[in-house]
């Protein structure tokens, strides 16, 4: 991922470039002369790479070692291209510092980032405007708050899966409760499981992300779409990937047996499963990242950097909390009355 500086330099003027959401292009911050980061052959960003688990990683997957920026609060590694560089970690907020990186992984595609930095802190903002029981002034402290474009690491997954499984169902009828017992065996295709590839891409972060993800929208991995935003690089092998992963994909696992299952009260479910098919890609995604401190606390909002979609954490006032909670009980007795006067015909 060594942005090769050469590249990110004006033919025109000579000056920095950056990647322009707005444009969708390599920009000139001094004359603005644009430059087009598309080729013919985009649509190779797709390719999957097969997983071989008795077989090492190709060499040229592995990336040399290369000065990156270290978080001193959570450890995070980030990599600051073109004009972006900053003293802050876009994860946590906390100080930088240059350090000499570990080796990682070959990045071999991304989806640039669409949402431009002001459209993302008016969602931010508007998201914080919205929430109900917010303490007052929450959205002028948003409004102080900068946000930091970042391109957070995740994997795809593809496998097939032979699942054998046993479980437990309640029974209809009767007065007693039954339970009964059930077994069977069902064939998976996971199709572009999307996984975080780093411990500080959080469910926050991740869920921002999740929904917009198509993987026709990948574009080859280039330094120029790097340009003005901080990156993680990949540091996570395929086995270290699967295995961070692995408690997701046992829920879906579960989730496919209880629908199969298609019964009342399915519980105490044990399965094998037979994983073939793995394939894999180490991309990057495009995530705003908005910190901001509100009595004493830190919080962050995080915007999708594909089609705005927004996340956030917040305070609460609790005494808004406790007249809108009076509301709802308030509706549900009126609800439960309503109801019950309905029955009573
Ligand atoms: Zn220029
Ligand atoms: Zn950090």
């Amino acid at each position: 991922m060594q942005a090769d500086q050469s590249a990110l330099q004006c033919n025109a003027c000579g000056g920095l470039c950056y990647f322009s959401p707005e444009r969708s292009a390599l920009e000139c911050l001094s004359c603005g002369e644009c430059y087009d980061l598309g080729q013919p052959d985009d649509y190779l960003a797709r390719d999957e790479f097969a997983h071989r688990p008795d077989v090492a990683e190709p060499e040229d997957n592995i990336t040399p070692a290369q000065r990156t920026h270290q978080c001193q609060n959570c450890g995070g590694e980030v990599l600051f291209t073109g004009p972006a560089l900053s003293a802050h970690c876009p994860y946590c907020n906390g100080p930088v510092v240059l350090v000499s990186g570990d080796a990682g992984y070959r990045t071999m595609a991304l989806i640039p980032f669409r949402v431009d930095a002001a459209f993302a802190k008016r969602l931010a903002q508007k998201w914080a405007a919205s929430r109900v029981a917010c303490p007052a002034g929450l959205a002028d402290v948003v409004a102080q708050g900068d946000v930091a474009g970042l391109y957070a690491p995740f994997w795809t997954f593809d496998s097939d899966e032979v699942v054998q499984y046993w479980a437990n169902f309640v029974k209809p009828g009767g007065k007693a409760i039954r339970i009964s017992s059930t077994k069977g065996q069902m064939k998976i295709a996971f199709d572009d499981m999307l996984m975080p590839a780093s411990p500080h891409v959080t469910p926050l972060i991740r869920d921002g992300i999740l929904h917009d993800f198509d993987p026709r929208d990948l574009k080859p991995y280039r330094a120029g779409y790097l340009a003005g935003f901080a990156a993680e690089r990949h540091h996570q092998t395929v086995a270290e990937g699967i295995a961070a992963n692995s408690a997701d994909k046992d829920l879906l696992i579960r989730n496919h047996i209880k629908y199969k299952i298609d019964r009342t009260g399915v519980h105490g479910i044990r399965y094998l499963t037979d994983t073939s098919g793995i394939h894999y890609r180490r991309i990057l995604l495009p995530v705003w990242i908005l910190h901001y401190s509100y009595g004493g606390h830190a919080y962050k909002i995080a915007v999708s950097g594909i089609d705005g979609r927004t996340f956030g954490e917040r305070p609460f006032a609790r005494r808004r909390l406790a007249l809108y909670s009076a509301a709802i009980s308030a509706c549900v007795i009126a609800l439960g009355m309503a109801i019950g006067a309905a029955a009573a015909f």
